[in-house]
C-alpha cells in the first residue's frame, strides 16, 4: 500500500516536489497537498505581471486540475493547518479535520514583514506576497491616488513598477543609500535607480520610515528626518519572515527558518522541510532557484536515492521595474580581485566583471542580460578565463569566437 505523505503549503517548492515525487517514485507515496490559498499553485514570480498588467492571474497556474488529478494527488486548497501532532503523525486542518501521515514536509513560504511602526495597522496598509494582495493593489493602482511604497529592494521595485505602470503616482522609499544592496554595487544601483525614475516613480534613498499617518486610513508618511510624504496608501515590501509557526509548537528546530539537515530533514525524523520556510547551513532563501534545487534532492531521497543538498549559489536574474538586472557571485569585488567595467547611462547599460586569479568569481549586468547565464556557468564552473580575457565582456559570441580560433 503507498505510504501518506503530505505537504503543507500548495505554492512553488510544494508544485515542484510533487513534480519530481512523479518523475522518480510514483505509486510508492499517496500524496496529499493541502495549502491555505484558495486556489491551485501558481507562479508567484509572476505577481509582478499580472500587477503590471502584463499576464492575466488565471495565466500564472502552474499545473492545471487534471495535471494534479492524473498524479493521484489529492489537493486540498483553502485550508489551514493548524497544528502537527509528531508522536501520532497526525495534522489538524483547520475545521477540526484530521490528517494522518507517514511523511510529512512543510512548504509554507514565508510572510511579508510589517514595519513596527505607529500607523502600520491602519487601512490601506498593504504587503505585496499572494493574489490576494495583487487584487486589492490592482484596485489601488484604478483610483491613481499617492502611493508609497516602503522597500527598494526586488519586491518594492515591482510593486512601485505595477502601480506606476497603473497611472498611479508612486513614492519608493529605501533605507539604504542605494537601491538592491544586496545584489548591487553602487554604481550598477544608481544606473538602476535612474531608469527606474523614467519609469515615473519617485525614489528616496536613507529613508527611514517613523510614522504613517491617519485617523482609520493612510493619509501620509512621515520619515525619521521630518519628511512627511502624502499618501492614500502604503505598501510594505521590506522584508519576508519564514513561516515556521507550526514547527516551532510541534517541537521542531527552529532558528529564523525550519532547520534542515542536508537531506531536508528537520529535527523530527519523518518531517522535512524545503523552499522559503527552511533553513539549511544557516541560509534562509527567498529565491525559486534554491526551493527548486531542495525538491530535487528531497524528492530523489524520498526515493531511496542517494541525494544531498549542499546549498545552492544564488543569482539575481530577472526584469526589475521592466529593467534587465543580473547579479551573481562576488559582485562587489573583494581584495585581490580586479574588474572590467562598461557603463552607458544614456543607453542604460551597465556590465561589471569580477576576476579572481583568472577565473570570473562574480558579475552585475543592467540593460543587457542576453549572457547572464553564461557568465553564471562560469562563475559556477571556475573555469579560467585567460585565453578569453579581452573579449569576454563583449559577450559570448565573440568570446567563443575567440576560443575557436
Ligand atoms: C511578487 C513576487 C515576485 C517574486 N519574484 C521572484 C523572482 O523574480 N525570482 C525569484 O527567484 N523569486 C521571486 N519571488 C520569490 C518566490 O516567489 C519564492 O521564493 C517562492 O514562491 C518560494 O516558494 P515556497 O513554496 O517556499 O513558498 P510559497 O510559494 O510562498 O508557498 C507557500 C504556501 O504555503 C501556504 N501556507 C503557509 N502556511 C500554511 C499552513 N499553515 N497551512 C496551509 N498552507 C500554508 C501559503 O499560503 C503559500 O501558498 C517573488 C515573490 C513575490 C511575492
Amino acid at each position: 500500500m503507498s505510504e501518506p505523505l503530505v505537504i503543507v503549503g500548495n505554492g512553488m517548492a510544494a508544485a515542484r516536489l510533487v513534480d519530481e515525487l512523479a518523475k522518480t517514485s510514483l505509486g510508492r507515496y499517496a500524496i496529499a497537498v493541502i495549502g491555505e490559498e484558495p486556489r491551485l499553485a501558481y507562479n508567484r514570480v509572476l505577481l509582478s505581471s499580472v500587477l503590471a498588467g502584463e499576464t492575466a492571474s488565471h495565466d500564472i497556474e502552474l499545473r492545471p486540475a487534471a495535471w494534479w488529478r492524473d498524479r493521484g494527488v489529492t489537493v486540498k486548497y483553502g485550508c489551514r493547518v493548524s497544528e502537527i501532532d509528531v508522536g501520532r503523525g497526525e495534522l489538524k486542518v483547520a475545521g477540526d479535520e484530521s490528517v494522518e501521515f507517514s511523511k510529512l514536509v512543510l512548504a509554507t513560504g514565508s510572510t511579508p514583514l510589517r514595519l513596527n511602526v505607529p500607523g502600520s495597522e491602519l487601512a490601506g496598509v498593504h504587503t505585496f506576497r499572494d493574489s490576494r494582495d495583487v487584487d486589492l493593489l490592482l484596485s489601488l493602482a484604478a483610483r491613481k491616488k499617492p502611493v508609497v511604497v516602503v522597500g527598494g529592494g526586488l519586491l518594492g521595485l515591482e510593486a512601485a513598477y505595477g502601480l506606476a505602470k497603473a497611472g498611479t503616482p508612486v513614492t519608493l522609499l529605501h533605507l539604504m543609500d542605494r537601491l538592491m544592496e544586496r545584489q548591487l554595487d553602487p554604481a550598477a544601483a544608481e544606473l538602476l535607480k535612474i531608469l527606474v525614475e523614467r519609469k515615473g516613480i519617485k525614489v528616496l534613498l536613507n529613508a527611514n520610515t517613523a510614522r504613517i499617518h491617519g485617523e482609520t486610513r493612510v493619509e501620509g508618511v512621515e520619515l525619521a528626518d521630518g519628511r512627511r510624504i502624502e499618501a492614500e496608501a502604503v505598501v510594505f515590501a521590506a522584508g519576508i519572515r519564514p513561516n515556521t509557526a507550526l514547527a516551532r509548537e510541534a517541537g521542531i528546530s527552529v532558528n529564523r527558518g525550519v532547520m534542515v539537515d542536508d537531506h531536508l530533514k528537520t529535527s523530527a525524523s519523518n518531517i522535512f522541510a524545503l523552499g522559503e520556510c527552511a533553513e539549511h547551513r544557516g541560509t534562509c532563501y527567498g529565491l525559486v532557484e534554491p526551493a527548486y534545487e531542495q525538491a530535487g534532492v528531497l524528492a530523489r531521497h524520498l526515493s531511496k536515492r542517494a541525494a544531498a543538498y549542499q546549498g545552492s549559489v544564488v543569482a539575481t536574474n530577472l526584469k526589475v521595474s521592466g529593467v534587465s538586472v543580473f547579479s551573481a557571485g562576488d559582485f562587489m569585488g573583494s581584495d585581490g580581485s580586479e574588474c572590467i567595467l562598461l557603463s552607458d547611462v544614456r543607453r542604460g547599460t551597465y556590465k561589471k566583471l569580477v576576476l579572481s586569479e583568472g577565473r570570473l568569481t562574480g558579475a552585475v549586468l543592467i540593460g543587457e542580460t542576453a549572457d547572464a547565464l553564461w557568465y553564471l556557468e562560469m562563475i559556477r564552473t571556475r573555469k579560467t578565463v585567460a585565453g578569453i580575457r579581452k573579449e569576454m565582456m563583449f559577450g559570448r559570441s565573440l568570446a567563443l569566437a575567440r576560443e575557436a580560433a
